[in-house]
């Protein structure tokens, strides 16, 4: 299936963000999955147009600018006809002002969200509450470790998963207030004021339908500055993202409850990547031959190797001098081009601009070439 994270704007750290998602979908084994990287906050999103057809669920990964009209009605388009979406952690704070997106979300936080934007919604006694009193939309306590509680074991995403379970150090989303329409609570955690929350259960997975499309959000995977990802490596959150974006796509989970699953009282990580066992010439060899259609796990592993030493000078350094050995290589196919001069672009260095430039005359080459350019200068 064909996922696609929207991404290029947040207000936290979306480049690693997105390549962790991306890599915890195609881990999978379900999705091929892309990415649509908008400009920087701040500049031109009239060429931002996606069409979302083509996709079986989008993943949003995005807090920005607004997106251009064509693209807020192809997604609501896409979800009215029955796409898929999974509603990632800060992508609640998005458009506050934008009625479909929230319908679509159901909950969200921030953004001046107030009693205006909806319920609050929690959990009393094994009750769902929606409380309409005024006040703020969205807060959270310091990051600590959590438990999770299943309020509908039986729903396809968490069935066979245990009903209580850790989360590695995360931010417990809470005060969330959105319309909340059709929308389902799969799962809360208690908010405890020893740390700061709110003392309610607070929803962390909830499932909503919009027309015939079908959404997963999850409130979990907080991605902040460091380069820990300890709330995006928590099983907890890729299991059930996994089987979150495969429900979205198609309604059902097929996939398999893993041996080893976070207990009540440890949270459990998987460490990305490193189960990578190959030599990163190796990588680059055969990054230097993909192919529109193959597995592009080369690039999610530099990705993440720049997101792991994003704070390095030196090793961002050398990442951008291997780009360029690859982007002046006649040896190098066309799509592997295409994706260094989109997805890496916004790492680019001064030395990069003569390769920039040289592209641009590359007709096939060309566009992405003055879309690297434009990122390089702002
Ligand atoms: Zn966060």
């Amino acid at each position: 299936m064909q996922a696609l994270i929207v991404t290029g704007q947040s207000n936290h750290n979306w480049q690693k963000s997105s390549v962790a998602l991306k890599y915890i979908l195609d881990k999978s084994e379900l999705f091929v999955t892309g990415m649509a990287i908008s400009p920087a906050k701040g500049n031109d999103m009239s060429e931002f147009v996606i069409d979302f057809s083509p996709y079986d669920v989008v993943v949003l990964d995005y807090v920005g600018d607004d997106w251009p009209v064509q693209t807020k009605n192809n997604f609501v388009e896409y979800v009215q006809n029955g796409g898929g979406v999974v509603v990632y952690h800060q992508s609640n704070n998005a458009f506050p002002d934008w009625p479909a997106y929230n319908e679509i979300t159901g909950l969200g936080g921030w953004g001046g969200r107030n009693e205006a934007s909806g319920p609050y919604i929690y959990i009393v006694d094994g009750e769902l509450v929606r409380d309409d009193s005024p006040g703020r939309g969205g807060s959270h306590g310091r990051q600590h470790e959590f438990v999770v509680q299943a309020f509908k074991p039986d729903h396809p995403i968490l069935k066979g998963l245990p009903e209580r379970w850790m989360q590695a150090q995360d931010e417990l989303y809470s005060e969330l207030r959105g319309p909340a329409e059709n929308l389902e609570v799969l799962a809360y955690a208690y908010a405890d004021k020893q740390y700061g929350g709110t003392g309610r259960n607070e929803p962390q997975l909830m499932t909503i339908t919009y027309g015939q499309g079908r959404i997963f959000h999850t409130t979990l995977g907080h991605a902040g500055r460091g380069n820990n990802l300890p709330a995006m490596e928590s099983v907890g959150f890729i299991v059930t993202l996994q089987r979150g974006a495969e429900w979205a796509a198609t309604g059902k989970v097929t996939q398999k409850p893993p041996k080893n699953f976070p207990s009540e009282t440890e949270s459990l990580r998987w460490p990305f990547f490193e189960d990578i066992d190959e030599g990163f010439e190796d990588i680059v060899k055969r990054m230097q031959n993909y192919q529109t259609g193959m597995s592009n796990d080369t690039f999610i592993i530099l990705k993440h190797l720049v997101a792991k030493h994003g704070n390095n000078p030196e090793k961002i350094s050398e990442y951008n001098q291997t780009i360029r050995r690859l982007l002046n290589s006649r040896r190098t196919t066309t799509d592997c081009k295409q994706v260094l001069l989109v997805d890496f672009s916004w790492m680019a260095d001064e030395q990069m601009k003569p390769v920039y430039e040289k592209l641009l005359k590359d007709p096939e080459l060309a566009s992405n070439a003055q879309f690297a350019l434009d990122r390089l200068e702002n």
